[in-house]
């Protein structure tokens, strides 16, 4: 990782900034080196809305090489919607191009006067006016930019309606309805009056031993072709987690009410597939192609992409809308928009929560009835929320506001203000100290133990191992922790987390790829040094361990469905992760020595 661009909209400053070696080796690059950069950046008087928050594009060091699905791109900010650190990551061939063209990331500060777009080509970087942009939505935003650059290759990010009202859900779209989605980095994108990004590049990325950087790719690629999880995703995508999930409990029904809900199957990757797939798409230089391109009749669109599970369960299972159909117009609406689906979906379903148990009214919704498995509510509230009308304005600031506002805080599925993601913590225990710790707010991505315990997930090589999905012990609890670390190895490899070789033979691509001579140990070191980075963030933004929580609705049991009867222990599943990050049990603050072992000293002296 060598530089980054530093784009000042206020001002109109351009410049190279070159990143010191040794800060790019200890946090490696992806939300790890934005976290770095930001923790001088931000503090608790910075406006997640105003000029003073800096957004970051950054890629990893194996983006745009020849790794396999390796082309990831993280964007992260002060989070408009939670109020701290805020990270999402997209895949396509966003990070590729980045690169490409010249740069590592991208760091945008400043507010443009007028809504304006940027190209990045070869190195070449122009501000443009947006005012023709403002108003389209995410699709014809990336096609009207490529036919003006006469660049049809050119890869572009955007907002649509979403971003440039400002809600605090918005998300960034590429690569037709590839989204960073989570945390509203949307939104801070429209706060700057910024439409959209565009990349093209022919340059390549950089490969310190490109022999023993291509054996190893080899090794991989054919370890690949042997990994049952990867033939399964290549064959039903995500939604082939759908039938799992559901016998296992893990899809939330009903807003987290449920746990039985036999019309789930109607949302499975297996009918997807038979009645509304068009064709299986990838990321860039990915051999898994879990990506899928649908197509609703009824709706009268042709190429959707997707949805994902999350997107099934966000606007299927949790409103308890049955009809796969009406959930991939959702998450089309969705992705025009620049919408968030893990979040708008799970702030409608509080709304129908809170109308069902009659703390919400017809006359507060402006005359609306919000009810459980009302399509065609559903697809208005989106319509609504994207473009902060009427009722929409209300739901626009997401689930953690809109219980607030009727008083109600622990109705909202959040932790750190964050929805919860699609998978149920009373299915897998290892997930309660996940969402609880994880310092985006709730997050599957900081931490997949359900795949590991459904056998799928990181190899056992770092003492991650398989292990029983109901069990609250502490050992689980520092097996979550030990997960957290690896994947914020992944979220600063910007390496897709679906592609899981072993951890030996990432580590060697990594040392081919940089000259680096990273150990495992040292590597894990390095997940956990970024992960309590996050941590020490956090806090200087005002959290405290009374946000290591999980609303007191999930820690009841449900009465039937595969979870029936179970309910995660905090207190022994917390007391492991914070032993194994290393931070105080009475506290939850990272210990003086951790912080020392760590390098990260210098958080303690603002
Ligand atoms: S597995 Fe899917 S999300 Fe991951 S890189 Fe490949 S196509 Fe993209």
């Amino acid at each position: 990782m060598r530089n980054y661009l530093h784009v000042d909209l206020t001002t109109g400053l351009i410049e190279e900034k070159i990143i010191d070696p040794a800060l790019a080796r200890d946090f490696i690059g992806g939300s790890g080196l934005t976290a770095r950069l930001l923790y001088d950046l931000i503090d608790q008087n910075t406006d997640p809305l105003g000029p003073d928050n800096p957004l970051l594009f950054m890629t990893g060091p194996l983006v745009g090489t020849s790794m396999p699905s390796a082309g990831r791109c993280t964007i992260s900010a002060l989070s408009p919607l939670t109020g701290f650190w805020g990270e999402s990551n997209t895949g396509g061939f966003i990070g590729p191009e980045l690169r490409f063209a010249g740069y590592d990331g991208m760091l945008i500060t400043g507010r443009s006067e007028k809504p304006c777009w940027i190209s990045v080509i070869n190195g070449e970087v122009k501000l443009h006016d947006a005012n023709k942009l403002w108003g389209q939505d995410t699709y014809q935003t990336q096609e009207t930019i490529r036919k003006i650059l006469a660049e049809p290759k050119a890869r572009i990010a955007c907002i649509g309606a979403a971003g440039e009202q400002l809600v605090k859900m918005a998300a960034v779209i590429n690569d037709h309805g590839r989204a960073a989605g989570r945390t509203g980095m949307g939104a801070v994108m429209g706060s700057k009056n910024l439409k959209a990004i565009a990349f093209r590049g022919s340059g390549k990325a950089p490969l310190n031993d490109p022999e023993a950087f291509k054996e190893t790719v080899t090794a991989i690629l054919e370890s690949l072709k042997e990994d049952i999880s990867v033939q399964a995703m290549r064959m039903a995508g995500t939604a082939g987690y759908v039938d799992m999930a559901l016998m296992f409990g893990d899809m939330p029904t009903r807003y987290y009410q449920q746990g039985e809900w036999e019309e789930g199957s109607n949302l499975s990757g297996v009918l997807m597939a038979e009645k509304h797939l068009t064709r299986n798409t990838a990321c860039y230089r990915c051999p898994i192609v879990c990506g899928r391109e649908t197509q609703t009749v009824k709706y009268k669109v042709d190429a959707v992409d997707g949805p994902e599970y999350e997107t099934i369960a966000s606007f299927g299972s949790l409103l308890m809308i049955d009809d796969l159909e009406s959930v991939i117009y959702a998450g089309h609406l969705c992705n025009i928009h620049g919408l968030d689906t893990i979040s708008t979906g799970s702030t409608i379903a509080l709304a129908c929560e809170l109308f069902d148990k009659g703390i919400l009214t017809k006359e507060q919704t402006g005359g609306l009835d919000i009810k459980y498995g009302d399509v065609e509510m559903a697809h208005r509230l989106i319509e609504l929320t994207a473009h902060r009308e009427g009722f929409g304005d209300l739901l626009a600031e997401g689930s953690a506001a809109l219980a607030a506002r009727f008083d109600v805080p622990e109705m909202s599925a959040t932790v750190r203000n964050l929805e919860i993601p699609m998978h149920d913590s009373r299915a897998f225990s290892g997930m309660a100290p996940i969402y609880a710790l994880s310092p985006r707010g709730a997050c599957h991505m900081q931490g997949d133990i359900y795949l590991v315990d459904t056998g799928q997930g990181p190899p056992g090589e770092l003492g991650i191992h398989p292990g029983d999905r109901f069990d609250n012990s502490e050992d689980k609890g520092r097996t979550a922790a030990r997960v957290q670390a690896w994947r914020s190895i992944y979220n600063a490899l910007t390496v897709c987390q679906f592609m899981n070789p072993g951890a030996s033979q990432l580590l060697a691509g990594l040392n081919a790829a940089t000259g680096w001579d990273y150990s495992l140990e040292e590597l894990m070191k390095a997940g956990k040094r970024i992960f309590t980075l996050k941590r020490m963030l956090n806090i200087k933004l005002g959290s405290t361990q009374a946000d290591d929580r999980l609303p007191d609705f999930m820690l009841t049991s449900l009465k039937d469905g595969g979870s029936l009867g179970f309910v995660p222990e905090l207190e022994p599943l917390l007391a492991g992760a914070y032993k194994e990050h290393g931070w105080d049990p009475d506290t939850g603050i990272p210990k003086q020595e951790t912080l020392a072992e760590f390098g990260l000293e210098f958080t303690t002296k603002q």
